[in-house]
């Protein structure tokens, strides 16, 4: 099935100067539909990622996401919410397949490079958090 996923360059790979070659990788396997480079508020950052609320990683998470700029792109693809998360890899990055883009560009499990969408209604929220309808190619 056609699918669109939300996928985001976290702020420690674009800072490392491997945003190139991780949209590169991706643009291999899915269509960009839409794409922003942009640095997200601490509202922002604690809204995308609000079902992770109240654990321990949470606050965390949040200065990461806001540490730096990130990439954000929608892709498009045959099952392309499971496909990009196996593109991804595993979470924790020495738990991630060789040929991942964790395994490639995460350093760990805080700073793990990239970031998808986990099922079809996180990824229309969250593909619909960054594109208007009017943006999506
Ligand atoms: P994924 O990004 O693979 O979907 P989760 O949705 O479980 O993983 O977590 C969101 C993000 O929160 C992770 O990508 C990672 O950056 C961070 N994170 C998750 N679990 C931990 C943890 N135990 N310690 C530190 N950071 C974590
Ligand atoms: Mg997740």
């Amino acid at each position: 099935m056609k699918q669109r996923t939300l996928s985001i360059v976290k702020p420690d790979a674009v800072r490392a100067g491997n945003a190139g070659k991780i949209i590169a990788e991706i643009e291999s396997h899915f269509k960009i539909v839409a794409m922003r480079k942009l640095q997200l508020t601490h509202a922002q950052a604690a809204a995308f990622y609000a079902v992770h609320a109240g654990k321990p990683f949470y606050n965390d998470l949040v200065d990461f996401m806001t540490s730096g700029p990130v990439v954000v792109m929608c892709l498009e693809g045959e099952d392309a919410i499971s496909g990009y998360r196996r593109l991804m890899g595993a979470t924790n990055p020495e738990k991630a397949e060789e040929g991942t883009l964790r395994k490639k560009y995460a350093t760990s499990m805080s700073f793990n490079a990239v970031h998808g969408s986990d099922a079809p209604e996180t990824a229309a929220v969250e593909v619909a958090f960054f594109f208007p309808g009017c943006d999506l190619i």
